[in-house]
């Protein structure tokens, strides 16, 4: 049975689980290409399905169901989250050993019983290692929205200056690049603020209304 234990470590460092979910299971059981069907046991057409597909339901809160062109896991839809965690670990325990939906015999019932016990309960080791990885993404994430603050902050300080420069004592505002500017070293970038202030004037030659 180290086999069943080995299979549900596999499982948990694949896919970081920490603290094995509902959703988890859900997931587990849809990546062995299984649908998910909640059935109500006293419905008639539940047992008109089972009619249908040769199957005898024996009153379990759920199953596997496989053939030529159906793969199902059966849940009883009255469950409690918690059983249907369960169950489901247990009905993905009978998918991975490959037992046969129809005859699962004693011994098959305890491998599935033996790899949901595994799976539902990570060492130690396998929930702190995942958590540690599952916080790299964390830190990542962190990173990212620094750096989208950043160009953010970048963006907010380009639009509060204007395209507008004046040389150190100027009162008129220039292009960067107008001709008559002499004094490069004091040029000074003005703010949308002193542009629209009264203190400056553009300049007649480079910034001349047409
Ligand atoms: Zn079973
Ligand atoms: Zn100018």
């Amino acid at each position: 049975m180290k086999r069943l234990k080995h299979l549900a470590r596999q499982i948990q460092r694949k896919y970081r689980l920490s603290h094995p979910t509902l959703d988890n299971m859900v997931f587990l059981i849809e990546q062995q290409n299984y649908e998910l069907v909640d059935f109500d046991p006293s419905s008639e057409s539940f047992h008109e399905l089972c009619h249908e597909i040769g199957y005898e339901y024996s009153g379990s809160p759920a199953f596997v169901y496989t053939s030529k062109n159906a793969r199902m896991v059966f849940l009883k839809s009255t469950l409690s989250v918690e059983e249907q965690r369960i169950v489901l670990a247990h009905e993905l325990g009978h998918i991975l050993c490959e037992h046969q939906s129809s005859s699962a015999s004693v011994m098959e019932e305890y491998e599935a019983q033996e790899f949901a016990y595994h799976l539902l309960h990570p060492p130690v080791f396998i929930t702190l290692r995942n958590q540690l990885l599952n916080r790299k993404y964390l830190v990542a994430a962190a990173v990212v929205m620094i750096a989208m603050l950043a160009v953010g902050g970048h963006y907010l300080y380009h639009s509060r200056y204007s395209n507008y420069y004046v040389s150190e004592n100027g009162t008129k505002y220039h292009m960067r690049d107008c001709l008559i500017i002499h004094d490069r070293v004091g040029l000074r970038r003005l703010t949308w603020d002193e542009v629209n202030s009264e203190i400056y004037e553009p300049c007649g030659v480079c910034l001349k209304n047409p």
